[in-house]
């Protein structure tokens, strides 16, 4: 998944070690999660653009996407949560206001006595991992009138399908996944209960080492598995500079076998600053007309968070 974070898209080929690939899933639990930030904001892509959702930001990733703009979040355990009062990073990030261990020992407490949050500045920081309950407390906190879903991102939060199934039981709220599509079998897990399923498509230039043909069979599969369940589901691949309609192709036929009717969004890759990164505005138009010949909704739509300042 693509945010907004201050390290640049230039600076993100990390590369992670496999043990903290597995670790990612192996830890998972029903109560507690490993999350990397909460915060309110607005949706900056997909066909959910501009509505506004509380954010759970899990850690761990099971893929190492080239372009992935979060790399922190492909560690499975970040140590820390920060959980953001405003919705603009560079205050945070510019000047971090960690509190004492001792503080949030007492701002524990607090929520467990009175369910509100106490904030310090900008944003407070929580040890992982979280249980259920603070992170329920959380998102009613940032519940506000304009909020529509709780939007699950990351990293890959069907790492932490258990938890997400816990969480569904407390809060009473839509939610809104945002996956890389390769673990269909948590995705069969909680695909009852996810009422917005963004399912990637990762294309062979995305920059994986993992085998290709054996992550688009997941990718398919965890596709089908929320069309089937009554979510409403979209297809996102990202663009790359390199992407043509012939590579792209294949994965348009095989969403179009699951059900014609899927939108599929085009979300031309967003450099930061340089130009010639960009894919070209021909191909894009191109690729479009290719994809709608067997999908009747597609769509390009660049992200938008970043145009507003938001994270
Ligand atoms: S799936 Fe998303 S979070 Fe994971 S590496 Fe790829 S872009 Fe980053």
């Amino acid at each position: 998944m693509e945010f907004f974070c201050t390290i640049s898209y230039a600076q993100t080929n990390l590369s992670i070690p496999s043990e903290t690939k597995e670790r990612a899933g192996s830890e998972m639990s029903d109560r507690h999660a490993h999350i990397q930030e909460i915060f309110n904001s607005i949706q900056g892509e997909g066909i959910f653009i501009g509505l506004r959702q509380v954010f759970l930001r899990f850690c761990g990733c099971n893929l190492n996407c080239s372009y992935c703009d979060t790399p922190e979040t492909q560690i499975a355990d970040s140590g820390r949560c920060r959980v953001w009062q405003g919705c603009e990073p560079e205050e945070g990030f510019e000047k971090p206001t960690e509190l004492s261990e001792n503080t949030i020992k007492t701002y524990k407490k607090t929520v467990d006595n009175t369910n509100r949050l106490k904030f310090s500045k900008g944003f407070l920081t929580l040890e992982n991992p979280l249980g259920v309950d603070i992170v329920a407390d959380v998102i009613k906190e940032f519940w506000s009138p304009a909020t529509k879903h709780v939007s699950l991102t990351g990293g890959e939060p069907l790492l932490q399908s258990r938890f997400i199934r816990r969480l569904a039981e407390v809060i009473d709220l839509p939610l809104y996944l945002e996956t890389n599509s390769t673990l269909p079998d948590a995705a069969s897990d909680v695909a009852g209960l996810i009422d917005v399923a963004a399912c990637d498509i990762k294309l062979e230039e995305s920059g994986m080492e993992d085998d290709c043909d054996l992550l688009r069979d997941k990718t398919l599969r965890t596709i089908e598995i929320f069309n089937n369940n009554n979510c409403s589901v979209f297809v996102k691949i990202i663009i790359l500079p390199q992407t043509t309609s012939a590579t792209l192709i294949s994965a348009i036929k095989s969403i179009a076998e699951i059900n014609p009717e899927i939108p599929l969004v085009l979300q031309p890759i967003t450099p930061p600053i340089n130009q010639s990164e960009r894919p070209s505005p021909k191909n894009i138009t191109e690729m479009m007309d290719a994809a709608s010949r067997y999908l009747r909704d597609v769509r390009i739509i660049p992200q938008t968070h970043r145009l507003l300042g938001v994270l």
